[in-house]
């Protein structure tokens, strides 16, 4: 009988999801008070609350910041978490990133799996419910627009709302998550005024504003060069041989004194740094050796080339760590200049069975030794559910038993909102052996999954509340 509800409910499910997508919701943080995260997060926030309103549910805006849609009645509360932000569009789409296209029985667009989509199923889930069974809790969804920053929305909402006493995030993969990798940005940086004197300057770094959950796809570096001291030519003989012995997918231009280099590499999530190319690591190694060659050092590119270089394992800086909940992960995600420092930010998926603080001292002692100041931020502890618990079965079972799949409950290096409340895990709507469209360039949801998404959280609503 579910099913068949949520079927006719279809095109609603299909246009909601292209409507949101039809906001380019980036969440930026401002000095509004109004609207903490820019126009845009808040036009989403608005759209889905006036959404929850005409579907016949309770909402909340929570200062900007966050809100919620809920039906129900009773003491307790299931939370369902998602988020209507998104990361930047970044280029290589073959549609237009924030104007939702139907074409092949997909949606594409940025948000259309990380999280619109999943969300808008999860709204309708909870009408089909509403609409036609009785259940025991409250229902209710949380909605927040700084995810893919810094989570200062959901940090609100549990400062000032009630906590749900279980719950699920439609924000990563089925048939269920029971275990989320730690996570940790460090940041390191060098003061530049000691290199002023070198007859090679940098005088500008651009990766497009890379969010350091994201594998950068471009990142350009503007370099003078004094010709006094060293010859032009010399200078680009050197970095033709390079490129074409490290076999860098970068080029250069010149104009005047000036070098411009330009990396390019292919973006991804930063969870799964394998599956991208990382467009500033080599960028970095070059300018190195560039450096090297005309005998200055830079420490912080002397640090990068011997500790990080293109990996992604964290092997040479001895952090190459594996458990259950898979292996260490490393993004270098931000390359930046600015007043007279450079800087360097990489981002970290720590296997659940490792100490966040242990990984993160070590990288700030060998920064140290390089006389680099260092900044630790974006800590997230690992979530970690037995697989036979309670929730975690459920879940996998309505799964398992929807799909006519026979499934064990997986581990990611993502961090969902599901690690910021007990007893909550994450539930989809990425598919067993699709390809994982969040946070890259044509980013989709096949409209079937979209539905089917829609019955399988329906399933769960009624199975956690009834
Ligand atoms: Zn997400």
């Amino acid at each position: 009988m579910l099913d068949e509800y949520i079927d006719n409910l279809r095109d609603d499910i299909i246009n909601e999801t292209c409507n949101l997508i039809n906001i380019p919701s980036v969440s930026e943080e401002t000095n509004n008070p109004a609207m903490p995260f820019g126009k845009y997060a808040n036009d989403a926030l608005n759209y889905v609350l006036e959404l929850g309103n005409k579907l016949g549910f309770r909402t909340k805006n929570i200062d900007g910041y966050c809100g919620y849609i809920e039906f129900g009645e009773g003491e307790k509360l299931l939370g369902i978490i998602g988020h209507l932000d998104v990361v930047p569009s970044g280029d290589g789409w073959m549609t237009p990133p924030f104007y939702a296209t139907i074409k092949n029985g997909k949606i594409y667009g940025r948000g259309a799996i990380d999280d619109k989509g999943p969300v808008i199923a999860s709204l309708y889930a909870m009408k089909a419910i509403k609409d036609n069974l009785k259940i025991n809790y409250r229902v209710r969804l949380i909605l927040g627009i700084n995810e893919e920053k810094d989570w200062k929305c959901i940090k609100h909402y549990k400062e000032k709302e009630e906590l749900p006493i279980i719950g699920f995030s439609p924000d990563a993969d089925f048939p269920c998550i029971y275990a989320e990798k730690g996570i940790a940005t460090v940041y390191f940086k060098d003061d530049y005024s000691k290199y002023n004197e070198f007859p090679i300057k940098i005088s500008e770094i651009d990766c497009n504003n890379n969010a350091i959950n994201v594998v950068p796809k471009t990142c350009k570096v503007s370099l003078y060069i004094d010709t006094s001291k060293i010859s032009l030519t010399d200078v680009t003989n050197f970095l033709d041989t390079e490129i074409d012995t490290l076999n860098f997918d970068i080029n250069y231009s010149i104009s005047d004194n000036h070098i411009l280099l330009n990396s390019s590499g292919i973006q991804a999530h930063s969870a799964h740094p394998d599956l991208g190319k990382n467009a500033i690591s080599p960028m970095i190694i070059l300018l190195n050796r560039l450096f090297n060659k005309f005998d200055y050092h830079i420490n912080i590119f002397e640090f990068f080339e011997k500790y990080i270089a293109n990996e992604f394992d964290g092997k040479s800086l001895g952090l190459n760590l594996t458990d259950e909940s898979g292996s260490l992960t490393l993004n270098t995600g931000r390359f930046d200049f600015y007043e007279n420092f450079v800087q360097i930010g990489i981002n970290l998926r720590i296997p659940v069975n490792t100490n966040i603080e242990d990984v993160t001292n070590s990288i700030v002692r060998k920064c140290k030794n390089y006389s680099l100041e260092t900044f630790v931020t974006g800590i997230q502890e690992p979530l970690y559910i037995p697989k036979d618990n309670y929730l975690v079965k459920t879940l996998c079972d309505i799964f398992n038993k929807t799909t006519n799949s026979n499934l064990e409950p997986i581990a990611i290096g993502g961090g969902t909102y599901a690690r910021a409340f007990k007893n909550c895990v994450s539930f989809g709507a990425n598919f067993p052996g699709d390809t994982d469209m969040c946070h890259q360039a044509n980013e989709f949801i096949s409209i079937d999954k979209l539905i089917l998404s829609c019955k399988i959280y329906a399933k769960a609503i009624y199975e956690l509340t009834k």
